[in-house]
């Protein structure tokens, strides 16, 4: 690949006249960036130049929003709620089903668009595509399983009828980030829709103009359009005026920013969801097919060059299986192809932006100066592209170096030997985090024993994290400080709404009946409690 001129990143305050960079190639047609730009909620006036991963090539000069807009987004998508909340359930889920179609026909169209904005091998912004066209069918087709009114038992059996109500929260706020800028803009926001709610959406500065794509499949897909807004700007002032006018608030993002943003939401007793960082462990245990492993590993550590959340930096191997594995694992890895380009023959893309090549850098300058020893790669390889890190295994970490307990956020692996599995699920379930796990054998059945151990959200037995990650029945999220709540499943949906009950009651009040003194009634409820433990009722 040709030497190519290094990306500025975004750059705030410039021009709004797109004659400024008049000498520039421009990676996208003005007019159809036009055409995205629109549906933003901006009056400022004010535009910042988004510049991509890919060759530093310009893309957009992206319009800002101020919290005055920020009010406005949210004023017009609760008058559009009402009427949305309004619609039968049939109607949100035939309109989903239509997304559906529509993710997988203008996935070209999408995968360039992620890829401009992201630098991201093309192979991973396919999966974007795939995973939204398996959200939007799970939820269209579980509608009535999640959002039903539901009978439960009431106090007294045929004297009171319970049920419970799924009413929408009203708006959602959606804080989005720049690592997956598809699946992030729209995978939480297509059940808040379906629960009848109304969404204003911020994405990350550096990938507006693929959620303002997404908010446009929305419309063509049928769902009102003022129901979807999106909003532009710095994480701290826009985010920060979401979270001041939401009924609930999804965030993706650093733990660091999660903090803040739960901060907000106690201050207003409103909800939040909250998917946040990793330091993601894979065990290779002893009776695992070794092969399938290393293969397993390249996926689970260099998929969209490790700015996962639940991309895998800790490895740790049995003891037994520990130098083929390595062996297999390393050369693997040196085989595949890193570049920056729209090409599908590239294996692994180029990091986002200068800050995260920074991060890399330091975690492995770091490791390699306190003693580690790099087995592959280590290299920023700006004659690829600007952002571009090679695939980075680790050997010989320890704890006082950056990368053994906090987030690299890409292609960067540690590899430790163990000698026992206590060890392992001891060693795995160390630190602060618990996203995402994965282990390797060939029983199965022990695989999801030792799965119930480890203190992550979610943990993939013979694979990486698309397992889980692609079963969308299946809640996904974090524990400890890896956030609060959960994405995909009814716990996905459930979030966006208030458990409403119901309760009518026939025949007899709960009170005393026909003049009984409290002490009798206290008499015959007591007799009737008993009765109903021993006829087996809830
Ligand atoms: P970030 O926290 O810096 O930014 C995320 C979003 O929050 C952006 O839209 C940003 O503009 C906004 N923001 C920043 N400061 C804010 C504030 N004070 N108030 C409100 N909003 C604010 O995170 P990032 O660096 O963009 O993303 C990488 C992180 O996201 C990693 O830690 C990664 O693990 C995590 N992540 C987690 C998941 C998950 O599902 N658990 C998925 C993707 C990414």
């Amino acid at each position: 690949m040709s030497e190519q001129t290094p990306a500025s990143g975004p750059i705030t305050g410039g021009p709004a006249d797109p004659e400024h960079d008049a000498t520039a190639a421009y990676g996208l047609d003005r007019a159809y960036v036009a055409s995205l730009t629109r549906r933003l909620v901006s009056t400022t006036g004010e535009t910042v130049a988004v510049a991509s991963p890919i060759g530093g090539t310009p893309l957009a000069h992206v319009p800002q929003s101020s919290t005055a807009d920020v009010a406005e987004a949210f004023a017009r998508a609760r008058r559009a709620q009402v009427s949305w909340s309004a619609t039968s359930l049939d109607d949100r889920a035939a309109a989903l089903l239509r997304l559906h179609d529509l993710l997988l026909d203008r996935q070209e169209e999408l995968i360039d668009l992620v890829v401009w904005e992201s630098g991201k091998a093309r192979k991973d912004a396919y999966l974007e595509v795939a995973h939204l066209a398996l959200t939007a069918r799970y939820y269209a087709r579980t509608a009535h399983e999640h959002l039903d009114t539901r009978r439960v038992g009431g106090m007294f059996p045929v004297l009171t009828r319970a049920e419970v109500n799924r009413v929408p929260k009203g708006v959602v706020g959606i804080i989005s980030p720049w690592n997956y800028p598809l699946t992030m803009a729209l995978c939480d926001g297509i059940p808040a829709l379906l629960a009848g709610n109304a969404v204003v959406s911020k994405p990350d500065a550096q990938t507006v103009l693929t959620a303002l794509l997404a908010a446009q499949l929305l419309e063509e897909a049928g769902f009102p359009p003022e129901t979807w807004q999106v909003v532009a700007g710095p994480g701290a002032e826009v985010g920060g005026a979401i979270v001041a006018h939401a009924d609930y608030v999804c965030f993706t993002g650093s733990t660091a920013t999660g903090r803040i943003i739960a901060k907000g939401c106690a201050e207003r007793l409103i909800g939040c969801s909250l998917e946040l960082g990793g330091k993601n462990p894979m065990l290779v245990l002893r009776d695992a097919d070794v092969s399938r492993a290393a293969e397993g590993a390249t996926r689970a550590v260099f998929s969209n060059a490790g700015q996962l959340c639940v991309s895998m930096e800790r490895l740790f191997v049995a003891d037994q299986v520990y130098d083929r594995f390595v062996d297999a694992f390393v050369s693997r890895t040196q085989a595949m192809t890193l570049g920056a380009s729209q090409d599908w023959s590239v294996d692994i893309g180029s990091l986002i932006s200068q800050a995260q090549l920074d991060t890399v850098t330091r975690h492995v300058e770091d490791a390699v100066a306190k003693g580690a020893r790099v087995l592959t790669g280590g290299r920023h390889r700006p004659d690829l592209g600007p952002f571009v890190f090679e695939p980075t295994i680790l050997e010989g970490v320890s704890a006082d170096m950056e990368c053994f307990g906090k987030e690299t956020f890409g292609p960067v692996v540690s590899l430790y030997r163990f000698h026992s599995e206590d060890e392992a699920v001891e060693r795995a379930n160390d630190g602060a985090y618990g996203l995402n796990a994965s282990v390797w054998t060939r029983d199965t059945a022990r695989g999801r024993a030792l799965a119930r151990r480890i203190r992550c959200g979610t943990v993939n037995v013979n694979e990486a994290y698309g397992a889980t990650f692609g079963s969308l029945g299946a809640p996904m999220g974090g524990m400890r400080e890896s956030g609060l709540g959960r994405r995909q499943g009814a716990e996905g949906i459930h979030r966006y709404t208030e458990a409403q009950s119901v309760a009518t009651q026939r025949l007899v009040p709960i009170a005393p009946m026909l003049g009984m003194s409290e002490e009798t009634n206290a008499k015959v409820m007591t007799g009737a409690l008993r009765l109903l433990n021993k006829l087996g009722l809830a």
